[in-house]
């Protein structure tokens, strides 16, 4: 998934030499001020960061006083002092932890309006700067990894962004994607919300047969998709669809994850009621996005696969406040209050099986810091909901061997927190600095 990211990026910077190359011929190369300068680069020289504390997110210890050298990109070294010559940042009063890694995320969406009838209304272009905002917030929050859930526009503004973040173009979080949100007809992401004698034409994320899927899943990896999204219950935020029942069949999802696995992406799936859940962890999807209604049996099941959850639990506890004030009908209110009722039982079965968790938001950036807050209100210790943020989303996403910890050989994703996240998860609400992949982006003085 990475090296398709970063091929992505090196075809975006060689397509930007060369323009700039053809718009200085003959006169003298672009100044710096010139927008066809390269993507930045981390500054050379070794930083040191000197940690009052830095938490291992493996063993939930502290090391005090510890100093770990970053060179361009990668974290160098971790010692008990800092290179001859190195820039030193000191965060002598501040705990050190990795960047987070948030795992569900639409940058696309709109911040303000939730109504049936937005996705109608927001083209492509205007989904993508939705995203490039987003994306700017939660690195100021301390993402440094997201991976975006799905997309109601199915022409790929996501893409466009991760493209454009890797190339230097714009600044955020590195991100991975899925495609479009792959519903059946009058399911939880089919958009026409038309009267049945001003309907739209069928849109191509919506697949009502298992070859209709495929030609699905097809488009999504042709265009660059590193997950595929599947929904394989109702949902929320939609006029039509039942959250308890199942969605896409069983047989669907089978097709979705032998291409996707076959090309070397993984697959996700929104489920909420039990049987949706089932059906999709024996189709062999990577991991389950909500999993509302999980009951004895699916967490059985998930915990014999391996099979991942994404919690979301903010989103459901505190994502409707705004309720009419952001356009979502009554419809979806009355659904997002009866939902709520499954939810605590649900998660006390996820941790009573010892699933495998990653952490996901879900909603937008100011969202963060509540879902840790709901995680360890729900049973999670604050370490497990730090490590869902770092050390597992990473290996949901396969960049364990990049991120989520901050050890040697490491890519630099970096933050610093006032106070003590393992002993008030609320910590994690004052975010006063965050290094990305070897560059400072916020330094709170
Ligand atoms: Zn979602």
């Amino acid at each position: 998934m990475r090296l398709r990211a970063s091929r992505a990026a090196r075809a975006a910077v060689l397509t930007i030499a060369t323009l700039a190359v053809l718009a200085s011929a003959p006169m003298v190369a672009a100044h710096d001020d010139s927008p066809l300068k390269p993507p930045p680069a981390p500054p050379d020289g070794a930083i040191a960061i000197k940690a009052g504390r830095l938490l291992d997110v493996r063993t939930g210890q502290y090391r005090r006083d510890v100093y770990v050298t970053i060179e361009r990109q990668h974290i160098t070294a971790i010692g008990t002092s800092a290179p001859a010559g190195a820039r030193l940042i000191d965060l002598s009063d501040k705990v050190v932890l990795p960047g987070i890694i948030d795992v569900h995320v639409h940058v696309g969406d709109d911040l303000f309006d939730h109504s049936a009838s937005i996705r109608m209304r927001v083209s492509a272009a205007q989904s993508a700067l939705n995203g490039a905002y987003k994306v700017h917030q939660y690195l100021l929050r301390g993402v440094t990894t997201l991976r975006d859930a799905g997309e109601t526009n199915v022409y790929y503004p996501q893409f466009a962004l991760r493209d454009s973040i890797a190339s230097g173009l714009v600044e955020g979080p590195r991100m991975l994607c899925a495609g479009m949100l792959i519903s059946m007809s009058g399911g939880h992401s089919d958009d026409d919300t038309t009267a049945v004698d001003f309907g739209m034409p069928k849109r191509p994320n919506i697949a009502d047969t298992v070859d209709e899927l495929r030609i699905a899943v097809r488009r999504d990896l042709k265009y660059g998709a590193d997950w595929i999204k599947l929904m394989a219950s109702g949902g929320i935020v939609d006029l039509y669809s039942d959250f308890r029942a199942q969605e896409l069949s069983e047989e669907q999802m089978a097709a979705a994850v032998e291409l996707a696995h076959r090309a070397g992406r993984r697959v996700m799936a929104h489920a909420e009621g039990a049987t949706g859940i089932r059906a999709a962890v024996r189709a062999g999807v990577d991991s389950i996005e909500h999993g509302t209604m999980l009951d004895e049996e699916s967490a059985t099941m998930m915990a014999a696969k391996g099979t991942w959850l994404v919690p979301t639990l903010a989103t459901f506890q505190v994502g409707i406040e705004p309720g009419s004030g952001y356009g979502m009908d009554d419809k979806m209110l009355r659904k997002a209050r009866d939902i709520l009722q499954y939810q605590q039982p649900a998660f006390a079965l996820a941790l009573k099986h010892h699933l495998n968790i990653a952490f996901g938001d879900d909603d937008e950036p100011d969202r963060v810091a509540p879902e840790f807050a709901a995680l360890v209100k729900g049973g999670m210790t604050p370490l497990a909901a730090i490590q869902a943020a770092t050390i597992n989303g990473a290996r949901l996403l396969g960049l364990e061997t990049e991120t989520g910890a901050i050890e040697t050989g490491k890519l630099a994703d970096i933050i610093a927190v006032d106070g003590d996240p393992l002993a008030d998860i609320g910590a994690m609400k004052q975010v006063e600095f965050v290094m990305a992949a070897g560059r400072v982006v916020k330094q709170s003085q």
